[in-house]
C-alpha cells in the first residue's frame, strides 16, 4: 500500500503518521521526491483501513500495490535509486562501465587489466575469485587470493571492485569488496540473499538463466526486506532454444524493469552472447535502451583465459567499445 502526502506536510505530521503505521506492525518507507512524499507500507496491510488513511488531513491518496515486490517497486519510490560505490554513483542518469576478467588468474593479470580499462573509462573492476563452473573439473577460481589480488589492483588504480559470492559462509572474506555480485546461478539462493540483506554492501544481482523479471525483482526484495536497499540489477541473457549465442539477451528487460522498479539496471553483453564480436553491438544497444551501465569481460590474452575466453574482449577492443558507447550516450543526451 502507498500513501501520497499532500504538499506542505511538515516533519512532525509525517512523524506522527509513521509512528501510527509502525504501531500497526508495518514497515514504513518514506520517499521524499522532488514533487511529492510517498509513504510505502510493507507487511500485512489488510488490517489498514484505506478509507480512514485517505481521510487524514495530510493524505492526498492511498493505493494498494498489487505487485508482490514492494520495496523494489517504483510506486514506492518514484525517483531512481542512486547507489554509491566509492566515488561512483550507479543509477539516476550516470553510466558505469564495469570491466575485467571473468576470473582473477594472477596479481599481474588483474592489475594490468585494471590499468588498461581505467584508461579507457572503466569505473569499476570486476573479476571472479569464486567461480560457478558447470564442470567441477574446471578452474574454480583463486578464492581468497583472488580477492587479495583485486584489492591490490584497487590500490593501484583506485577502481572499486566487484566480485561474486557463492556461499554466505564466505562473507567475512568480502569485507573490503565494494560490490558483491550474486551470479545467475544463485539468484534464487534465498538464504544467501537474506544474509546479504543484513549487510550494507551494494549487491549486483544478476538475472537467473531461466527467471522472469518478476522473479528477479522478488530476489531483490529478499535483499531489501533485510534492510539493504543497495541493489543493482543485471540483465545477462536468458536460456532460449537459440544455440548460436550462449544466451539470448533480453534487452526489453531494461525499459520494463525501469518502469517496474527504481533500482539501477545494467547489462552484461559478455555472458549474454558468449561471443566477443557480439559484445560491441549489444553494448551499444544496451546503452541506447536506457541501461545504467555495462559489465564487460576483458582479458589480456583471451585465447589463454582460464574461463570465458571466447566472450572476452582485449583491452584494445574494450577501449573501442567504451568510446562507441560514450558516443551513443552523447547522442541520446
Ligand atoms: C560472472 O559474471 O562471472 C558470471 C558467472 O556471470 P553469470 O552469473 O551471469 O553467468
Ligand atoms: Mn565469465
Amino acid at each position: 500500500m502507498i500513501a501520497i502526502l499532500k504538499s506542505g506536510t511538515n516533519a512532525e505530521q509525517l512523524e506522527n503518521l509513521t509512528e501510527w503505521l509502525k504501531a500497526q506492525g508495518l514497515t514504513v518507507h518514506i520517499s521524499n521526491g522532488k514533487f511529492q512524499t510517498v509513504v510505502g507500507l510493507v507487511g500485512d496491510t489488510s488490517k489498514i483501513d484505506a478509507d480512514l488513511l485517505s481521510s487524514l488531513e495530510i493524505v492526498e491518496s492511498v493505493t494498494r500495490v498489487s505487485e508482490p515486490f514492494k520495496s523494489a517497486n517504483r510506486k514506492f519510490h518514484p525517483d531512481d535509486s542512486v547507489i554509491s560505490v566509492g566515488d561512483c554513483k550507479v543509477g539516476g542518469g550516470s553510466f558505469n562501465f564495469i570491466a575485467g576478467p571473468c576470473s582473477v588468474e594472477s596479481k599481474e593479470q588483474v592489475c594490468g587489466i585494471a590499468e588498461s580499462i581505467k584508461a579507457s573509462g572503466a569505473t569499476m573492476l570486476r573479476g571472479g575469485a569464486f567461480k560457478p563452473r558447470t564442470s567441477p573439473y574446471d578452474f574454480q577460481g583463486l578464492k581468497a587470493d583472488g580477492i587479495e589480488y583485486l584489492l591490490e589492483a584497487k590500490k593501484i588504480t583506485g577502481l572499486p571492485i566487484v566480485t561474486e559470492i557463492m556461499n554466505a559462509n564466505h562473507l567475512s572474506m568480502f569485507e573490503a569488496v565494494d560490490v558483491i555480485q550474486v551470479g545467475a546461478r544463485n539468484m534464487q539462493n534465498f538464504e544467501l540473499l537474506k544474509e546479504l540483506g543484513r549487510t550494507n554492501k551494494p549487491i549486483l544481482l544478476k538475472r537467473g538463466l531461466a527467471n522472469t523479471l518478476k522473479e528477479l525483482l522478488m530476489s531483490a526484495e529478499y535483499i531489501m526486506a533485510g534492510g539493504n536497499e543497495n541493489v543493482i540489477l543485471c540483465e545477462r541473457g536468458i536460456r532460449t532454444f537459440e544455440t548460436y549465442t550462449r544466451n539470448t539477451l533480453d534487452l526489453s528487460a531494461v525499459p520494463m524493469l525501469k518502469e517496474l522498479t527504481h533500482l539501477p539496471v545494467i547489462v552484461d553483453p559478455s555472458h549474454a552472447t558468449g561471443v566477443s564480436k557480439l559484445v560491441k553491438p549489444m553494448a551499444l544497444a544496451a546503452a541506447a535502451c536506457g541501461a545504467d551501465g555495462l559489465m564487460i569481460e576483458v582479458h589480456n590474452n583471451p585465447r589463454q583465459a582460464l574461463c570465458d575466453g571466447a566472450q572476452s574482449l582485449t583491452p584494445e577492443q574494450f577501449d573501442d567499445v567504451a568510446s562507441a558507447v560514450k558516443r551513443v550516450l552523447a547522442a541520446l543526451s
